[in-house]
């Protein structure tokens, strides 16, 4: 690696267990989660106290790290059951807690020693602000989603705290998901981590005395979707994003799918090591953006980073789009009969084509020749959710590899 450039740590979502042990095995430095309180994922999967334990375990077991999002806007009355958590989290020994409420922060550095990151939500767009966080104890300040790459390098510059940025995922058509418009149409608060994506929804323009006629405010058929937000994609800025010194990469996502996870890790995992290899021969490689287009996202931009000022909104569709579909996770390879089992996650049947995209390996494809359920009887397919399956692979193919077909 040359000397002037510091590899970045990846860092990547855990919205449950296995998407945690995914983003690991597929190539994650450290991962990040949300219990089941007080991180601004209410609907998702959230991790219990022994699942905490578990993933710390399994996290540490393999030298990585993991991270625990507290960052809701807290409100006096959770202060009690936040004290409880904290200490929880400490003991746990979690690496740090990302946050965003100051009450919180002050309450960590009272009652815990865990270090504590400065969450987005926190809208940190300068190095002043980010200056203040470190002086208030904050080792490390995930900035704001609004910054171009100039911007992020000159906070570098004049800041002594650790940076992290998002390279990978949804955006918030508002400040880094600071956000009222979830709240006022549903009752739903995004800060405290309810947001109903109401930005994403279909708009029309209704006047007060025609009740139920809608009138277009875009010149297409389809409607408006002025608000929904492209996906943020880095990848092509991958270089000058590592050069920019920050110490963290950070992939969104902790609602999305196993099969997110594994492809995205995988493509930032090889984009940052053959970076830092060989930073003068380093090229984007087609076959990462093809993956990235295998999972499901909406249109990609490089948001602000590029402070180039195209549009990142898409005015068509809300609906995201995705080339594969994810077929199932290979639990087990036998080499003396060339057979994987697979446990089933989407439906898929003898003849069709399958590709393996694998955590270290080459993604390799071939038909499905033939399939077996527990007790070897020969299917023709996998009807029941998470079915254990057998079937003959063409190579070697690696446990925790996933099976997908293209759509
Ligand atoms: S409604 Fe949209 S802009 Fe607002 S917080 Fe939710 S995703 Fe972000």
């Amino acid at each position: 690696m040359s000397t002037s450039i510091v590899k970045p740590e990846l860092l990547a979502p855990a919205g449950n267990f296995e998407k945690l042990q995914a983003a690991l095995i597929y190539g994650a430095d450290a991962v990040y989660f949300g219990g089941e309180n007080f991180s601004l994922r209410a609907f998702g999967d959230n991790f219990t106290r022994d699942e905490i334990l578990s993933a710390v375990d399994f996290t540490h077991a393999r030298g990585k790290k993991i991270y625990a999002a507290v960052n809701i806007y807290a409100r006096n009355a959770d202060f009690d059951a936040l004290a409880d958590y904290l200490k929880f989290l400490d003991a746990a020994g979690v690496d740090a807690i990302i946050v965003s409420d100051l009450g919180v922060i002050a309450l960590a550095r009272q009652l815990t020693d865990l270090k504590i990151h400065v969450s987005t939500q926190a809208n940190v767009t300068n190095f002043h602000a980010a200056k203040t966080f470190h002086e208030l104890g904050a080792s490390r300040i995930v900035l704001a989603r609004e910054l171009t790459g100039e911007e992020i390098a000159d906070i570098k510059a004049n800041c002594e705290a650790e940076l992290e940025i998002f390279v990978h995922g949804s955006m918030c058509i508002s400040y880094s998901g600071r956000c009222w418009l979830s709240k006022f149409l549903t009752g739903r608060d995004a800060n405290r981590g309810q947001c109903t994506h109401s930005c994403r929804w279909k708009y029309q323009l209704v006047e007060e005395t025609r009740d139920g006629e809608f009138f277009p405010v875009a010149g297409d058929e389809r409607g408006s979707y002025v608000m929904n937000s492209k996906d943020l994609c880095l990848l092509p800025n991958i270089a000058e994003v590592i050069r920019s010194g920050v110490t963290s990469l950070k992939i969104e996502g902790r609602m999305k799918s196993v099969n997110y996870v594994a492809g995205v890790v995988k493509v930032y995992r090889a984009a940052i090591d053959s970076f830092c290899d060989n930073p003068d021969k380093f090229t984007v490689r087609d076959e990462w953006l093809d993956e990235l287009d295998k999972v499901a996202h909406r249109p990609y931009t490089t948001g602000f980073f590029a402070g180039d000022g195209k549009p990142t909104e898409i005015y068509s569709t809300s609906k995201p789009k995705r080339s594969a579909n994810f077929l199932g996770i290979v639990r087990a390879f036998d080499a003396s009969t060339m057979t994987a089992t697979v446990e089933q996650r989407g439906k898929f049947t003898v003849g069709q084509r399958a590709e393996f995209l694998q955590p270290c390996g080459e993604t390799f494809s071939q038909t499905i020749t033939e399939m077996r359920d527990v007790d070897g009887e020969e299917i023709f397919d996998a009807p029941h959710a998470q079915q254990l399956v057998t079937l003959p692979v063409d190579k070697p193919v690696e446990v925790w590899s996933l099976m997908r077909s293209p759509t």
